[in-house]
């Protein structure tokens, strides 16, 4: 029976709450297939800072290191807001760990559960069956690049006026386009071969240059279909036919606003997962924060956590069959009208509101 080591980080607010609905999964997981996981739950964020002083205490960090996988819960909220630069907030805990892992790559699914197409803000044919990915660049491009900001004093404004300037650079390395591009092929194989590459190669120079890249090691990929299209083409298109798209793989500020908006296609920040890969150990998480709102309510939606838990077994333990029972299970719950609070609607009948731990237990017993 193959053991995976699993760095648990539930965090703040409702972290602990939904990453125990993860562990309940994990744990039927593991009755119905031939495999195992062992824990190491560690602190991270503002729960951290209270023990130890650090949003990532080093043996938050070590454990990351010598796991197979990380899950993460969420981090921050009220009681560590400060405007005092000195104070360590919770966010520099999350921020560390995507450094020190070397997490290069963020990928985002928007998948559409057909039970839930009335919550999404589009009309339902046009939402009906949507599932795609988002691979974005993390640690390079436009959020990285030479940024400065000053005073002229050389009077480059009309008729030799002063005053001030500022720029941002978009700079990237031949190797850190390919090491996406191949994250992102590598994901479309094992998706429906169907890969954008999203770019805006009619004006800038990186992204003629992503693009020969992209186009260069394609032929790695021969059951990949590729396809080009420009940024402002495809904020466009997300809204218009979004089915039409499978894998998008872009640059970091690009996939930064298109998984937003992409986000919105789904109605729900409760059903959104997330992952973090770079060359080593990978890290999940839902896309949400710690919902400090409804903290200790019992009430938080733990299917992004539970669907992180889905993308882990996929990407970092190849467990694929897993994956997809858990897939599987979401959508027969969802299917069957269970809803916890952020996803019910008028239709909801009061016996099918459920609350974190049911709507874990429900998708234990579908497994
Ligand atoms: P949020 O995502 O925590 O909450 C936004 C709204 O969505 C809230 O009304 C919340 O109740 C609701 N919500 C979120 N997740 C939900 C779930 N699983 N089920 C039901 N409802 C859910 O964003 P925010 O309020 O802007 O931030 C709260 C805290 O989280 C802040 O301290 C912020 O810094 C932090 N944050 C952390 C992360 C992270 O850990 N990756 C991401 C974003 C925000």
């Amino acid at each position: 029976m193959k053991t995976y080591k699993i760095c648990l980080l539930p965090g703040d607010g409702i972290g602990p709450e939904i990453m125990a609905q993860a562990c309940k999964v994990l744990d039927a997981l593991a009755r119905r297939f031939d495999i195992g996981f062992e824990y190491d739950k560690q602190l991270i964020g503002g729960c951290a800072i209270d023990a130890t002083g650090q949003p990532l205490p080093e043996a938050s960090l070590e454990a990351a290191r010598h796991s197979d996988a990380v899950l993460l819960g969420a981090v921050g909220g009220p009681k560590w807001d400060s405007t005092d630069p000195n104070q360590p907030r919770p966010e520099q805990g999350l921020l560390r760990i995507r450094k020190e892992l070397g997490l290069y790559a963020n990928l985002r699914p928007v998948t559409v559960f057909d039970a839930l197409a009335a919550a999404s803000p589009l009309k339902p044919e046009i939402i009906e069956g949507v599932d795609l990915m988002i691979v974005r660049e993390l640690t390079g491009g436009l959020y990285f690049g030479m940024r400065e900001r000053f005073y002229d004093e050389d009077g480059s404004g009309p008729d030799g006026a002063k005053g001030q300037r500022a720029y941002d650079t978009l700079e990237y390395r031949e190797y850190e386009i390919e090491r996406i591009a191949r994250h992102a092929f590598e994901t479309a194989e094992k998706r429906r071969g169907r890969l954008h590459s999203v770019d805006k190669a009619n004006v800038l120079e990186t992204s003629r240059m992503w693009r020969e890249i992209v186009h260069d090691i394609a032929s790695d990929y021969p059951s990949v279909e590729l396809f080009d299209m420009l940024v402002d083409n495809t904020a466009m298109q997300l809204v218009h036919n979004p089915g039409q798209f499978d894998v998008i793989v872009t640059e970091n500020t690009f996939g930064d606003i298109l998984s937003d908006e992409a986000s919105m296609l789904s109605g729900s920040l409760g059903m959104l997962a997330s992952a973090s890969l770079g060359d080593g150990v990978a890290l999940y998480e839902p896309s949400h924060g710690s919902a400090p709102d409804i903290a200790g309510l019992g009430i938080a939606n733990p299917l992004a956590q539970i669907l992180s838990v889905e993308m882990m077994l996929r990407y970092s333990l190849d467990e694929a069959q897993a994956a997809d029972a858990i897939h599987q299970a979401v959508a027969a719950v969802l299917a069957e009208g269970w809803r916890t609070g952020d996803i019910a609607d008028a239709d909801t009948p009061a016996d099918h509101r459920v609350g974190t731990d049911q709507m874990g237990d429900l998708i234990v017993e579908r497994l």
